[in-house]
């Protein structure tokens, strides 16, 4: 079998790795010819832990990675006074039952280094991917590429778009997206981090919002919410008003923070929320932020690439092994993967959404239900669980009366079986 793979980034580079492993041709274009400095996700969920582990890089994720078990939610209230919960990933009983930051191009050099041993020829950088077009009868199609200034054509027997959210594959093929809209941006930037900071941990207070998540070298990589259209104004105010922001939310920060001293080092960031209305057409796929692409803040995009991944790779090594190249078959795929993918789209918008508004009433309700869910093992579990994604147990009414703080509903908590909940082999590829 041979498959063509356009786009070199996380999505595009796991799964070449597990088509390699299982001896498949894979060919992968990359548009970029060097490492991009831009910032993309860091945060990797248990599953995609699992995964990477599973691919053999735990060892390289434990060297350059900084395990996170707990994620720390602070409010402070107008009258300074600072209210919080805590969400532990240790609640689950499980052997991955932790997160990690890593830097984003560190780990797409693990993956290409580890496909790299094991075919050097399967990677074409500085080189892209125009369209597809058919070639002879039935489904045969190549891909042209552009490379060095000359058009080459690949043939191959399946195609996977992995460019991520302006996809030319997704493109080509027609396909549309439906999409959501945010009334806000955000600006990240890392930098040397405070020592007693430990833990993950987002800040809140009134309208503003800070995300803190330890980087591996003492670095911290910082996610500051801001108004759409406030850029320009920020700009304006200079650095040190942006610097005094940071310290007001979190007074560490002081000493740390202006060590930004230029807006060069800050990347404005959108949040995109956008589903593609199928991700399978004929004998092309598309995966990562191609498919789907949801708002960071529950910083999940990377982890929905490399579950993609895992499932399409399994699949197309399955169909390899038993001699099945008809394409319908790639709906497996498609039928695992969107529910999943939906449904955590949805919790990182609804997530976005608690964090939209800015009423009294309502950020004291907000912190309410965060504490009531850090106090309830069952909610917990659930929480945790659903963002891991090891696994998923959907929310339910008795839950939402949980956490409005219903008296009845405090006593009725019901009793549960962790492993009931895990997702099983058998859930991740059902076609065996
Ligand atoms: C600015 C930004 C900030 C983000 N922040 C977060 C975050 O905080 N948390 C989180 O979880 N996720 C975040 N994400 C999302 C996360 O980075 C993506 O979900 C993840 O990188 C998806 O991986 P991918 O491989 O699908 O796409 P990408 O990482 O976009 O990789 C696509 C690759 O395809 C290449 N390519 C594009 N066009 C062509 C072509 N024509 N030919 C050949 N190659 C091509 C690109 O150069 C790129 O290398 C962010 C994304 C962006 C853009």
């Amino acid at each position: 079998m041979n498959v063509f793979i356009s786009g070199g980034g996380i999505a595009g580079l796991t799964l070449a790795l597990k088509l390699l492993q299982n001896n498949i041709n894979v060919t992968v274009v990359e548009k970029n010819a060097k490492p991009s400095p831009k910032y993309k996700g860091e945060l990797l969920q248990p599953k995609s832990i699992e995964i990477l582990s599973h691919l053999g890089l735990g060892d390289q994720l434990l060297k350059y990675g900084e395990k996170i078990e707990q994620m720390i939610v602070k409010e402070i209230e107008p009258t300074h006074q600072v209210k919080y919960a805590k969400w532990d990933y240790r609640i689950l009983d499980h052997s991955f039952n932790y997160a990690m930051m890593i830097p984003h191009e560190k780990l797409k050099e693990i993956l290409l280094d580890a496909c790299h041993q094991l075919n050097d020829h399967f990677y074409f950088g500085d080189t892209k991917f125009i369209t597809l077009e058919p070639e002879g009868t039935g489904l045969k199609q190549v891909a042209v590429i552009e490379q060095a200034g000359e058009e080459k054509r690949i043939p191959s027997d399946f195609f996977v778009g992995a460019e991520g959210r302006m996809s030319p594959v997704r493109q080509t093929l027609g396909i549309g997206l439906k999409r959501k809209k945010y009334n806000h941006h955000f600006l990240t930037v890392s930098f040397p981090k405070p020592s007693q900071l430990k833990e993950a941990t987002i800040i809140t207070k009134g309208d503003q919002l800070l995300g803190v998540f330890p980087l591996p070298n003492d670095l911290v990589r910082t996610v500051l919410l801001i108004k759409s259209g406030e850029y320009k104004q920020l700009l304006r105010s200079g650095l040190d008003t942006l610097h005094q922001r940071y310290i007001d939310l979190m007074p560490a920060m002081d000493g740390f923070v202006q060590s930004v001293d230029s807006f060069k080092k800050i990347q404005l960031m959108i949040p995109v929320n956008h589903h593609a209305e199928t991700y399978v057409f004929e004998n092309t796929a598309i995966i990562g932020d191609a498919a789907h692409s949801v708002h960071p803040i529950a910083g999940e995009g990377m982890n929905l690439a490399i579950q993609d991944s895992d499932v399409l790779g399994e699949l197309l090594t399955w169909m390899d092994r038993t001699n099945q190249l008809d394409p319908t078959l790639l709906r497996w795929f498609e039928r695992v993967r969107r529910p999943r993918v939906e449904y955590i789209s949805n919790l990182s918008h609804l997530s976005a959404l608690v964090y939209s508004y800015d009423f009294a009433l309502w950020r004291k309700f907000r912190m309410q239900v965060l504490q009531r869910i850090e106090k309830n093992s069952y909610l917990h579990f659930k929480q945790i669980l659903n963002i891991s994604g090891l696994g998923a147990w959907k929310e339910n009414m008795f839950d939402r009366l949980m956490q409005a703080g219903f008296p009845l509903a405090q006593h009725l908590g019901p009793s549960f079986n962790q492993k009931e909940h895990f997702y099983t082999k058998e859930d991740d590829y059902p076609w065996y």
